[in-house]
């Protein structure tokens, strides 16, 4: 298998025999960012003389659709992307996701939160914060939430929750550092060991309404449940790795490396993604390219 050239300096630190993982999100077609995603994951596994895992996070079922996953599964056997084992779907594991938030709330990590993208908005605006924008008042996913249900009396809680108002389940940020190891890291491949900072997550959302679980749950509860000991994705994504480390401390879940790769630009500079009408691996085999040359166009 050919080695990229900027793949060379991880070869040394690669865990011997590291499992690794392509996790897309079937929300649309598979197009070269994803091909690159793939093929960084499945060099660095065989590599290691590893295996590599296909995982289908498709817990958003308001923007995943199960043909996007038929078509994912399809497009990388032409591709020629061989992977290791089964295939998770996550939607099928909810319970799993369930059993993993019941351990947190048991110690009292969650809390419920009542509040409408709105009212929260209108809070963090009151507060003198800005109510959009990604990153803005130091969050990696926006302002923080400004903790108005963990205020909440335990009576005025049971009542709502009786009554059966809709609600998220957060993370108690400040409990959940108290109750974690100190000093927590982790080992980027190439970077050496770095100092992890979940604060500015704040109570992030671990169950969302209308979805019983979120996006960090299932991929750290997935990781350690499919035995991942390399964990490889998208630069982008390297700021919820903090994020991750600390719900792996919190459930007593093992600790993988971490390889995030960069990211395909398009010709105007920004990440490729489906919004930007990316070409689709099927587009590019449509207009006669076959695996190789889709392989070259993804930097392999
Ligand atoms: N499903 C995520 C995506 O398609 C990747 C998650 C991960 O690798 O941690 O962007």
């Amino acid at each position: 298998m050919v080695v990229p050239d900027g793949l060379r300096p991880l070869l040394p630190e690669l865990p011997a025999g590291a499992v690794t993982r392509f996790a897309p999100s079937p929300t649309g077609l598979l197009h070269l960012g994803h091909v690159h995603a793939a093929l960084f994951a499945e060099t660095l596994a065989r590599q290691a003389g590893g295996r590599v895992l296909l995982r289908l996070e498709d817990i958003d079922r308001s923007r995943c659709r199960p043909e996007f996953a038929a078509a994912a599964e399809a497009d990388l056997a032409w591709l020629g992307f061989r992977w290791d084992g089964p295939v998770r779907v996550q939607s099928r594991h909810m319970p799993e996701y369930r059993a993993a938030l019941a351990r947190l709330e048991a110690r009292g990590l969650l809390y419920p939160c009542f509040c409408t993208r709105a009212e929260i908005q209108r809070e963090i605006a009151a507060a003198g914060g800005a109510p959009q924008g990604q990153g803005q008042d130091g969050g990696p996913e926006g302002p923080a939430y400004p903790g108005t249900c963990r205020r909440l009396s335990a009576a005025a809680r049971a009542a709502r929750l009786a009554a059966g108002t809709p609600h998220a389940l957060r993370l108690d940020m400040a409990t959940a550092l108290a109750a974690a190891p100190r000093g927590l890291s982790f080992h980027e491949l190439g970077e050496g060991r770095l100092p992890c900072d979940p604060a500015p997550f704040g109570d992030v959302v671990l169950a969302r309404k209308d979805i019983p679980a979120s996006y960090h749950l299932c991929v750290t509860h997935d990781d350690a449940r499919q035995g991942v000991t390399l964990v490889t994705r998208g630069r982008d994504l390297k700021p919820a790795t903090h994020l991750h480390r600390l719900l792996q401390a919190l459930l007593g879940w093992p600790e993988p490396a971490y390889a995030h790769h960069g990211l395909i630009l398009g010709a105007d500079g920004r990440r490729l993604a489906k919004r930007d009408k990316a070409p689709t691996l099927q587009a590019l085999r449509a207009a006669g390219h076959g695996p190789d040359a889709v392989r070259r166009l993804a930097g392999w």
